[in-house]
Order: C-alpha cells, then sequence, then structure tokens
C-alpha cells in the first residue's frame, strides 16, 4: 500500500526527522493562504499522487507570492499529471504540498527495501540525489553506499556513523544525518514497510540535512496490525480494477499486455504468465480467483478483466481441485450473459466435474475455443488475438 508525500513526511516529522514546513492545500485559495501562512519568500507547491517523477512532469513548482502559489495550484489541479510512473493518461491532482522552500546545496538519495539475496532490510545512501536511484544503480553502482538492517537490533550506530561519513557530508550535518538513517530504519522496521525512500535528503546552505521529498509503501500482508498506516489509505489513487478485485476478494494484478488470465491458484496464474510469455504473448494480467471461486466471483473477475480496454482475448486456464469445472463454466456463462464477451475466449478446463463444465460451455452458443492443455491453450489465444468473437 502506497501512501503521499505529505503522510510520509508527517510519519517522518513523528520519527524525529526533519522536514520542510508545509500545509496541505485543495484549491488554488488554499495554496495561496498557505503562502501567506508560511511567511517567507519562497514556497513550493507540490502534486500529491503516488507516483515519482512530479518535478520533470511539472509537478512541482517554485513560487515567490501568493499569486504565484495560486496560480502554480491551478495550474498543477487543472490536468492529469503525467510522469514516467503514470503512464501516458496521467493521474488527477486532488491534493497539493505547499512547503516552504528550501536552500539546497547538495541533493542525496537515501532508500530503504528489503534485500532478498540478504535476507533483510538494507538501507543505501548515495551523493547522487535528486535522479532516479535506477539509473546510478545501472552507470555508477559504486556510489550507493549500502549497510543490512537487523531486524532485531536495527540500524547501529557504526553502520549509520560509516555511511554519514561515506556520503562525504559536512562536519555540521553528520550527527543530524546519522539520525536521520537511524529513525529511518526504525519507521522501516515498525510500520512493517516495504519501500521507504528519501530522493532528495537534501544538505542545505546552513548546513542542516532534511528530507525534501518522501515516499513509503507498506507490506500489504501486514496491514492487519497497522490500523494507524491502513487508515492513510487513498482508493482514488489505487487502480479501479485492483480496489474492486479486492472488494470481491480476488487477486488481481494489472499488467501491460493484452491477454487476459482467469486461473486458480496463485502457482498456476504464475504459470499461465510464463507460458503466455512463452507463446509469444504478454499477460494482461494476473488473477487468481482462488481455490474456492463462486460463479458470483467468476463473474465479477470476467467483468473486471473485460473492463480493461488493452484485454483482446480472454485465457481461462483452471485447474478443478477443490474448484469445481461446472462452477467456472457457470460464471463464463453468467457473464457473458450480463456484459458480453466480445473478445476471443481460450478455454482450458481440467479436474473435478470437467465433463459437466464442458458440457455447460458446449450447450451454450458462446464461441469459445477449447484447449486440450495450458501450452495449447497460450498458442491459440496468442494466435487469436485481433481476430473478433
Ligand atoms: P519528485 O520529482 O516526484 O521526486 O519530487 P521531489 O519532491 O523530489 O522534487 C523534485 C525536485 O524539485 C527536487 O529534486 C528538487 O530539486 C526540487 N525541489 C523540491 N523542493 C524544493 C525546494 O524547496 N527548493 C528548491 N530549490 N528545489 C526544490
Ligand atoms: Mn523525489
Amino acid at each position: 500500500m502506497k501512501i503521499h508525500e505529505f503522510q510520509a513526511k508527517a510519519l517522518f516529522a513523528a520519527a524525529g526527522i526533519p522536514v520542510p514546513q508545509g500545509i496541505v492545500a485543495r484549491s488554488p485559495d488554499e495554496a495561496a493562504a498557505a503562502f501567506t501562512s508560511l511567511g517567507g519568500e519562497l514556497a513550493v507547491v507540490k502534486a500529491q499522487i503516488h507516483a515519482g517523477g512530479r518535478g520533470k512532469g511539472g509537478g512541482v513548482k517554485l513560487v515567490r507570492s501568493a499569486d504565484e502559489a495560486k496560480e502554480a495550484a491551478t495550474a498543477i489541479l487543472s490536468a492529469p499529471l503525467i510522469t514516467h510512473q503514470t503512464g501516458p493518461e496521467g493521474q488527477p491532482v486532488k491534493t497539493l504540498l505547499v512547503e516552504a522552500g528550501s536552500d539546497i546545496a547538495h541533493e542525496y538519495y537515501v532508500g530503504l527495501t528489503l534485500d532478498r539475496a540478504l535476507g533483510m532490510p538494507v538501507l543505501m545512501a548515495s551523493t547522487e540525489g535528486g535522479v532516479e536511484i535506477e539509473t546510478v544503480a545501472a552507470n555508477t553502482p559504486e556510489k550507493i553506499l549500502k549497510q543490512p538492517v537487523d531486524p532485531e537490533a536495527g540500524l547501529r550506530p557504526w553502520q549509520a556513523r560509516q555511511l554519514a561519513y561515506g556520503l562525504g557530508l559536512p562536519a555540521s550535518a553528520i550527527r543530524g544525518a546519522q539520525k536521520i538513517f537511524t529513525a529511518l530504519s526504525t519507521l522501516f522496521l515498525e510500520k512493517d514497510a516495504s519501500l521507504v525512500e528519501v530522493n532528495p535528503l537534501v544538505l542545505t546552505g546552513a548546513g542542516d540535512v532534511i528530507a525534501l521529498d518522501g515516499k513509503v509503501t507498506f507490506d500489504s500482508n501486514a496491514l492487519y496490525r497497522q490500523p494507524a498506516i491502513v487508515e492513510l489509505r487513498d482508493i482514488d489513487e489505487e487502480d479501479a480494477r485492483e480496489a474492486d478485485a479486492q472488494e470481491a476478494g480476488l487477486a488481481y494484478i494489472a499488467l501491460d499486455g493484452n491477454i487476459g488470465c482467469l486461473v486458480n491458484g496463485a502457482g498456476l496464474a504464475m504459470g499461465t504468465m510464463d507460458t503466455i510469455k512463452l507463446a509469444g504473448g504478454e499477460p494482461a494480467n494476473f488473477l487468481d480467483v482462488g481455490g474456492g471461486a463462486t460463479a458470483e466471483q467468476v463473474t465479477t473477475a470476467f467483468k473486471i478483466i473485460l473492463s480493461d480496454p488493452k484485454v483482446e482475448a480472454i485465457l481461462v486456464n483452471i485447474f478443478g481441485g477443490i474448484m469445481k469445472c461446472d462452477v467456472i463454466a457457470e460464471g463464463i456463462l453468467a457473464a457473458a450473459s450480463e456484459i458480453g464477451i466480445s473478445v476471443p475466449l481460450v478455454v482450458r478446463l481440467e479436474g473435478t466435474n470437467v465433463e459437466r463444465g464442458r458440457e455447460l460451455l458446449e450447450g451454450s452458443d458462446l464461441d469459445i475455443i477449447t484447449a486440450s492443455d495450458l501450452a495449447d491453450a497460450a498458442a491459440k489465444a496468442v494466435e487469436s488475438l485481433g481476430a473478433k468473437a
């Protein structure tokens, strides 16, 4: 689960990490008023969306008067913000953060994520802040300093010190940076985060370090024990199909391809996506209807898949164990009569009640492409692309 920058900064502030003074605004007038109450000569108006790269996309504007703040807010709120992380349609902006401007001497990068090879979180820091860390990692990996964070003990003082000196920070900023590294590590562990990123962490002209940006992502499987974090959820920022699926108890993840998949079981769903790719196709989604899905859930699953305009074919791959093939067939028929299936439909059914399931599908007037096994199904789905159902 992701949260907004202003929410991440509230968590930072509560953890003792210095952040610029800021006020949330939801209209141009509120942005102008925020500029005035900050009382400085310079402020920054920042779009609050769950995607990075806002600066380059025009979602971060420096302003020097209340009028300029109003103008910047009007511009940012008027159209969806397009960044390299939003996709071409962009993300509508409803909320702004108006912050006191900072005097930036240098921009650093600090981030925590899970290092799967080490089997524990790792804190990364770099002198190359403000730019995408993926670029730094690809071109100059030696410029990323790393320290593993023991999940029991947290970041140890010597590790924080080594990072601060490793970045070549001036003496005035060493203590502050150490405190920030330690606090970010504690936040990561205590809040069950999967990512904490401060890009940039800045050294100010006065020699202090502050978090100028903040991004925190939480492990969704741990949200049951983080009620205060769940409160921060903003459904409007989430993929509508993923939210609908969650509501219906389906595990759905939107992807970039054009072959929609409906599968039972997470492992089989991943195997199905691999097989589609092997056949030269691209899956449009991951979808696991679960072991004991009802016909209603299957119908909902079809609706979600078909609401994705990229989908040009659907592959149903069911291995009936607990799941019964006739239930899947009923779901397919219900979806077809309710919403109509406008793309080629390839079905591979096997397992419990498979005869009954096949009978139901054959007895319908649906134009179904049946497949004998998964490889056959994937090949047929790829072949059917571009054809009309
Ligand atoms: P992102 O593009 O979504 O990562 O948004 P950031 O919050 O990181 O802002 C992008 C860039 O705007 C930063 O890297 C800074 O260079 C610049 N910026 C943000 N706040 C200030 C500020 O207070 N003063 C100045 N001079 N630049 C700022
Ligand atoms: Mn940033």
